[in-house]
């Protein structure tokens, strides 16, 4: 068995990098809501429907509200945003605000603003992102809000944006309390549990020292015993009287030897139920330790996942391409790299918004996985990029499948709020060759994929 010191240094270990990092994304996050409010504030007396929106957003956050609520103000916030770019036509909320008539400023004067350095915000949230990043450069959202912080064009905008990732800060930092907490519970238990045996261990040197002494003051009580009856035949003068003598005497010991048997039973049994309790006790610890192996596979498993789409993430993507790279050289089956990249999907996040582009992702994802077999895989390798190795196949089974893959994907037959969305995506396919790097078959594929947005899109093109 591992040594159980170990895995208590383990545990106590990760639960105190657990803390630190967990303090280090609340203090992000804190950062985070001071820079929503203060563009909120930055942003106030454009209009009185978006100052609404502000005051809400800014109050909400003051208050800690949590993602749900925050994404529901960010979304009604997009709302009154686009409403009133449609009001006013291609002008730019910037633009509007350096329109707003004096009479307007003077009789209803906004919040007084306090002067905010855009330029300086902005680069501090880059850098904030940055720093997310270095946390888990595959997380998908960061790069998704990196694109988006890049195009917010006027002051609202980028508190949501700011707000956006506020939230995930949040989500991000509650994630590691949780595993925090599942880390502390299992340390408890197993803390429990050594304690049982050392308890158990103890008992057992306790035991054998009273057994000793036991047998030490037996041995002392015979000795003692025949000592006197030895001194009282001497002095003996009749033979009956000798024999009365010897008898009591020789019943005297027995009565001692039968009550230290009894005493060793006793003994002996009470052993044998601590010995059987132990034994019990082991049997949990290792179900126990089992149960904690398939949680932290299960766990492992989640962290190779990719949290929108629910399939394989690049990691485990990464790591899969290595090892058929691998196999490739000792065993020869056709391996093949397809790099799937949807068509235009910057538009459809443009029109109708990230939330409908993150579901079109999930839409895409199901659609790539439903027809593979258990040795395939599939992967999101990028924001709107998926990496898929078909095993076994020939060139021209490959290409079939895809082309089919392809139809399902623009037969999707997307809608939002009854409007028909587009949705399509272009594929490049490569087969693995010896001598192959994960490099040089990604770059095949990359420039296959290339040639098919270059041929106008929504087909899929071999290297
Ligand atoms: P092309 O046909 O040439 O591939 O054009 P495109 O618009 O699909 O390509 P581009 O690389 O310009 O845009 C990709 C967009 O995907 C930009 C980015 O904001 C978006 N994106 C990346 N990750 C996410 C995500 O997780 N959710 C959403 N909704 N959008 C994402
Ligand atoms: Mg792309
Ligand atoms: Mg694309």
């Amino acid at each position: 068995m591992a040594d159980p010191t170990d895995w208590k240094t383990k545990h106590l270990n990760s639960l105190r990098e657990m803390e630190l990092e967990e303090r280090r994304w609340r203090a992000l996050e804190q950062v985070l809501r001071r820079l929503v409010n203060r563009l909120c504030a930055a942003a106030m007396g454009i209009d009185p429907r978006l100052d609404t929106q502000l005051s809400k957003l800014a109050e909400a956050n003051r208050r800690g509200a949590d993602v749900t609520e925050l994404g529901a103000r960010h979304d009604s916030l997009s709302d009154t945003l686009k409403a009133l770019d449609s009001n006013f036509g291609s002008a730019t909320l910037t633009d509007l605000q350096a329109t707003i008539p004096v009479s307007r400023t003077q009789s209803a004067p906004p919040a007084a603003a306090p002067a905010v350095n855009l330029a300086a915000i902005r680069a501090a949230a880059a850098k904030l992102l940055e720093r997310i990043a270095a946390h888990d450069p595959t997380d998908t959202r960061i790069a998704d809000i990196k694109g988006q912080l890049a195009s917010a064009g006027n002051d609202a905008a980028f508190a949501g944006v700011l707000a956006r990732m506020a939230d995930l800060v949040g989500e991000l930092g509650a994630d590691v309390a949780r595993e925090r907490a599942a880390a502390a519970a299992v340390l408890g238990q197993v803390t429990e549990r050594l304690e049982e045996m050392a308890n158990y261990i103890g008992s057992l040197n306790d035991e054998r020292r009273a057994r000793l002494d036991d047998a030490d003051t037996l041995n002392t009580a015979v000795l003692s015993q025949v000592g006197s009856l030895s001194a009282e035949a001497r002095n003996a003068s009749d033979l009956p009287t000798l024999r009365a003598l010897v008898a009591s005497g020789l019943e005297s010991v027995a009565t001692q030897v039968r009550d230290f048997h009894a005493r060793e039973g006793k003994r002996s049994g009470e052993q044998s139920a601590r010995a059987e309790t132990l034994r019990a006790r082991i049997t949990e610890l290792e179900r126990e330790s089992r149960e904690l192996n398939r949680t932290l596979d299960l766990e492992r498993r989640h962290s190779r996942l990719d949290p929108l789409t629910k399939i394989a993430n690049r990691p485990a993507f990464d790591e899969r391409f290595t090892e058929e790279l691998g196999r490739l050289k000792r065993f020869h089956t056709p391996v093949a790299l397809l790099l799937w990249d949807i068509d235009r999907f910057k538009g459809i996040n443009d029109s109708y918004g990230h939330r409908v582009g993150d579901a079109v992702l999930r839409e895409v994802a199901a659609c790539l996985a439903v027809r593979l077999r258990s040795t395939d895989l599939v992967a999101r390798y990028g924001g709107e990029e998926f990496g898929m190795l078909l095993v076994g196949s020939t060139l021209a089974e490959v290409t079939a499948l895809a082309e089919e893959l392809r139809q399902s994907i623009a037969a999707l037959g997307f809608h939002f709020k009854g409007t028909p969305v587009a949705v399509t995506a272009s594929c490049g396919i490569t087969e693995l060759k010896e001598g192959d790097t994960a490099a040089s078959a990604f770059d095949r594929a990359d420039g296959a994929l290339y040639r098919a947005k270059e041929a106008g899109r929504n087909r899929c093109l071999a290297a």
